[in-house]
């Protein structure tokens, strides 16, 4: 048994046309469960030559037409012809489209509306930038080759290049703009860092944030500091995009850097943003730890690792209620009982736990201080169902930087370059970029029941 793919063009002016494609050969028997169905390689080619047989018969099509003079009027004759090469998703095409020229005044007169100079599709474009954005160029350009026909553009630096060409695209694009108002929005921003690859700056900035609101829509944003990505004008249209009005209240949340409080300043966010409350706990859960470590091993440091435990214990929930400012008085009680553990001996890997615990409460303390005009009644806020900072921000920060950029996988970035890819990563987890994979929220616009995410 073998097969024949035959080509037949439907619905022509004239003569249906068909082609044969491609002979599929002799299936083998089915002893064999390899044998079953086709295989990557013959689907590889089907789709090359399928595409080419399209491309060839659109092509032939697109040539019969005589366009008018679009500066007098007259009838237009073909001037010559020129070969296209332009890479698809499913091989590389050459396409020979006629150039015409007036019969009257000699205009020029093209017959597509692309550049000549255009040599890959837009689906084949997006879909490079997508998988670059996921995972390192050179294993975007394996799985590529791998799965499709894909002929040109083979190098990770071609890939590299095609992505971040669509990072500017996506820097330039206005904000797509959210029919319903929202009452309340909420922003959050932080930074990280990336390795550099210019040594005379070992790491960059990035600055990453997410804007919020209460009905679940959330859009992702990050920028590299000093980029040409201006993180105010980015801010904005964030807000923008989620409905933002005059009458929105906006509340932003950071982690107490001074220079993101005065970008959101300048993004229009008057209120000064609150400290976040996951720093906060964060910080208090090492100095937790370090006290549950405090050793039992005389009497006296029972009673007061006890102690130590339970002022640990207020010291969060006074912060929680809004009262840091009563945060003295459990460092004071600490400090007195302290000096039971003067001489304490450390675990082999954890280290002593009284030091420990020491530089933890000192973290708090500073935090305290430095903060004290952006704490709030965290409880207060949580009761009415509002936000008290969010564990959003690091894992925003988390995934879409971390994930992809991090210092782990051994990568160092250019300023410009990493800019880029973040704007192609922020635009697949907004959901701003076609297909859902990749993507975490639901696009803006769309009602919940319309699930856009597949499983
Ligand atoms: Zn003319």
């Amino acid at each position: 048994m073998g097969w024949v793919l035959r080509l037949v063009e439907t619905e022509t002016d004239g003569a249906e046309r068909d082609v044969d494609v491609m002979e599929l050969g002799r299936r083998r028997d089915l002893h064999d469960i390899a044998n079953l169905g086709l295989t990557l390689a013959e689907a590889k080619q089907l789709l090359t030559r399928v595409q080419q047989e399209i491309v060839a018969a659109q092509a032939r099509d697109h040539a019969v037409p005589r366009p008018g003079c679009s500066s007098c009027g007259g009838a237009c004759h073909i001037k010559d012809w020129r070969l296209h090469q332009v890479a698809t998703l499913f091989g590389v095409v050459a396409v020979r489209l006629p150039r015409f020229r007036c019969v009257s005044c000699g205009h020029n007169e093209g017959c597509i509306s692309w550049p000549s100079h255009c040599r890959s599709t837009p689906e084949l474009d997006q879909l490079r930038a997508h998988l670059s954005a996921l995972m390192p160029y050179r294993v975007a350009t394996d799985v590529l080759t791998h799965l499709l026909p894909v002929a040109s553009g083979k190098s990770p630096e071609t890939l590299r290049r095609h992505t971040l060409r669509i990072g500017e695209q996506l820097r330039a694009a206005p904000a797509d703009k959210l029919a319903a108002a929202p009452e309340s929005i909420t922003v959050t921003a932080d930074s990280t860092f990336i390795r550099n690859s210019d040594d005379a700056e070992r790491h960059l900035e990035v600055r990453v944030g997410n804007v919020e609101v209460a009905e679940g829509s959330r859009r992702v944003f990050a920028a590299v500091a000093r980029s040409d990505t201006d993180i105010v004008d980015l801010i904005r249209r964030n807000l923008e995009a989620v409905g933002r009005t005059e009458t929105t209240t906006v509340t932003a949340f950071t982690d107490g850097c001074t220079g993101l409080g005065s970008i959101l300043a300048d993004a229009g966010i008057t209120k000064p943003p609150v400290a976040d409350w996951f720093h906060i706990a964060m910080r208090l859960q090492h100095a937790k730890q370090a006290a549950s470590g405090l050793s039992t091993d005389e009497p006296g440091r029972i009673a007061a690792k006890t102690t130590i435990i339970k002022e640990v214990e207020r010291l969060h929930w006074r912060i929680w209620n809004g009262k840091a400012k009563d945060a003295q008085l459990a460092f004071e009680r600490i400090r007195k009982v302290m000096h039971v553990f003067r001489g304490e001996r450390g675990h082999r890997t954890k280290g002593v736990a009284s030091r420990k615990l020491w530089h933890a409460l000192h973290e708090v303390d500073n935090y305290l201080r430095g903060q004290s005009v952006r704490l709030v009644n965290y409880a207060e806020r949580y009761r009415a169902g509002q936000r008290v900072g969010t564990s959003v921000t690091e894992g925003t920060a988390n995934f879409l930087v971390n994930r992809r950029m991090n210092k782990s996988q051994q990568m160092r970035w250019s300023r410009r370059g990493a800019d880029l890819l973040l704007q192609v990563r922020c635009a697949i987890y907004n959901g701003a970029f076609g297909s859902g994979f990749g993507q975490l929220f639901g696009p803006l616009g769309r009602s919940r029941a319309e699930p856009t995410v597949s499983a």
